[in-house]
């Protein structure tokens, strides 16, 4: 049976139009829908305008800072509104241009929503379309707690409409968007509040990373709120009222829910088409992005790996290969570079030491110190740096920092640690002085 489409691909984020364009690229027939804007999560409401949000906030202790180099600079009021100016048109630039890469490499778009009908067929706005390959990329959504009272609480996506900059921020949870935007609101003059229910921020992180940026936040004046459970949020008079499980209230302009995605999978009809999903709602899917119907594909943060725009793009790209580019290959998720733009950042690569030490003995190599910048600065800034080494192999199984620049050193070193590096390796190599990621090669 002929189909309209050789691939339709549903989502127009970053894996469906990485997917969508290198698939076309390999000659095949492809279409792409989406709903609400190209570029998706990451160009419209995640990494691009978050980053630009916080290099606003980096600028104002850099204002103040400058005066111990000699500057005769004075701090003034913040615009928000032109910051929000500045980053909605680089927005609109970037999801213009997703757009135009995909019409220019040949596929056909449909600016609607998508859904299944059958196996082979899909609803797409007044359409039905069929196909005979189909990739699911979704993407995911901000999610409350189930809390009387949530509906008063902003989501991640209403940061970037918000008009003005509040006086009072609270920030549920202690993810990466939580302490993203604690370090954002800070920096930008806000009073912050981060209230969560592990004992340290950014679970799932080293531990020596984890207690460095609570103390950090701690240090800025940032209020943490450890072992802490939302119950209710309720409006008193301008006010908002956040009461946690334990009796405690926190009181705020705004409250801002960080408290984890959900998968986009709800009325995608995905029973129809036989799709099976975890009881969270991803897509299942083996190594090869194949679903439990073998000719549909399920890529980026509808699935529960890692809800990264790298990984995302990767896997969009290895699976346009395998299917079109007579070129399979697989995606590794393992030793996946990250990093989290709190203030200062965080980056990691490979295991923390807790995993590590689960796995067998090894050797742990750690600095402290005060970055050159802040030597003359005075700004109250630690950097920490730590590799986890196989005593055995003396393999680097894990690389991690905080301090300025870190998202940038971590890339190099992914490259290492990815190759299998050792610490001797590290030794060897020649720093470059003097830069804070020297000391990577210099830890004794
Ligand atoms: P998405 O980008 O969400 O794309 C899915 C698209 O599908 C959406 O545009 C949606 O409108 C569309 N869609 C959904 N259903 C349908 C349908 N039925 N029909 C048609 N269209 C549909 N990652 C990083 O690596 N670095 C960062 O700094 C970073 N910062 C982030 C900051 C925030 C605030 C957030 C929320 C996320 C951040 N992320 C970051 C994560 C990153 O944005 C995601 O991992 C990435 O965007 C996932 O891409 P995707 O294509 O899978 O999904
Ligand atoms: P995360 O999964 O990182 O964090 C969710 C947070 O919410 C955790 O602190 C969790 O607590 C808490 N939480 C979950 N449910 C509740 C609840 N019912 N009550 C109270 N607290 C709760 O999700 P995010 O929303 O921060 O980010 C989603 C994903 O997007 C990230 O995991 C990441 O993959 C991606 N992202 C990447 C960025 C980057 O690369 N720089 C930036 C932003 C997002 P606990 O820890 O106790 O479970």
């Amino acid at each position: 049976m002929p189909y309209d489409y050789d691939l339709f691909v549903i989502g127009g984020g970053s894996a469906g139009v990485r997917c969508a364009r290198i698939a076309a690229g390999h000659g095949a027939r492809v279409a792409v829908a989406e709903e609400r804007f190209w570029g998706g999560t990451c160009v419209n409401v995640g990494c691009v305008p978050k980053k630009i949000m916080v290099n606003a906030a980096e600028y104002g202790a850099w204002i103040e800072d400058a005066a111990a180099f000699g500057w005769d600079v004075r701090k003034g009021p913040h615009h928000w509104e032109k910051l929000a100016a500045a980053r909605d048109a680089e927005v609109q630039r970037l999801s213009a241009l997703y757009r135009s890469l995909l019409e220019n490499a040949g596929c056909t778009v449909f600016e609607c929503r998508a859904a299944f009908l059958d196996p082979h067929t899909l609803q797409v706005g007044e359409s039905r379309v069929t196909a005979e390959r189909i990739v699911i990329a979704t993407g995911g959504r901000p999610t409350r707690p189930d809390i009387p009272g949530a509906e008063l609480g902003l989501i991640s996506d209403d940061v970037f409409t918000m008009h003005a900059r509040p006086r009072r921020i609270a920030i549920v949870g202690s993810g990466y968007i939580a302490v993203e935007f604690a370090g954002i609101y800070h920096g930008l003059g806000a009073e912050v509040d981060l209230v969560y229910r592990a004992d340290l921020p950014l679970r799932g992180f080293d531990h020596d990373l984890r207690a460095a940026l609570r103390d950090a936040y701690d240090a800025q004046g940032i209020r943490l709120h450890p072992g802490q459970q939302p119950a209710a949020l309720e409006r008193r008079g301008r006010a908002l009222v956040l009461r946690t499980r334990r009796g405690d209230e926190i009181e705020a302009d705004c409250v801002l829910f960080a408290t984890g995605r959900a998968p986009n999978t709800r009325g995608l009809g995905l029973e129809a088409a036989g799709v099976a999903c975890t009881e969270e709602g991803a897509v299942i899917v083996d190594e090869d992005h194949a679903t439990t119907r073998p000719h549909i594909f399920a890529i980026g943060d509808v699935t529960d790996k890692l809800n990264l725009t790298p990984m995302a793009t990767a896997a969009g790209h290895a699976l346009a290969d395998t299917l079109f580019g007579n070129a399979p290959r697989r995606v590794s998720y393992r030793n996946v570079p990250t990093a989290v733009f709190s203030a200062p950042p965080i980056a990691t690569v490979g295991m923390t030491e807790a995993d590590a030490a689960a796995q067998g003995p090894c050797d742990i190599y750690l600095t402290r110190f005060a970055p050159m910048r802040h030597t003359i600065s005075r700004r109250p800034r630690r950097t920490l740096m730590k590799l986890v080494v196989c005593q055995r192999s003396r393999k680097v199984l894990g690389a991690h920092m905080l301090g300025e620049d870190a998202p940038e050193i971590m890339q190099g070193i992914g490259i290492a640690v990815g190759m299998g590096a050792t610490k001797e390796d590290f030794d060897r190599t020649i720093g470059i002085h003097p830069t804070a990621a020297e000391e990577f090669v210099t830890l004794r």
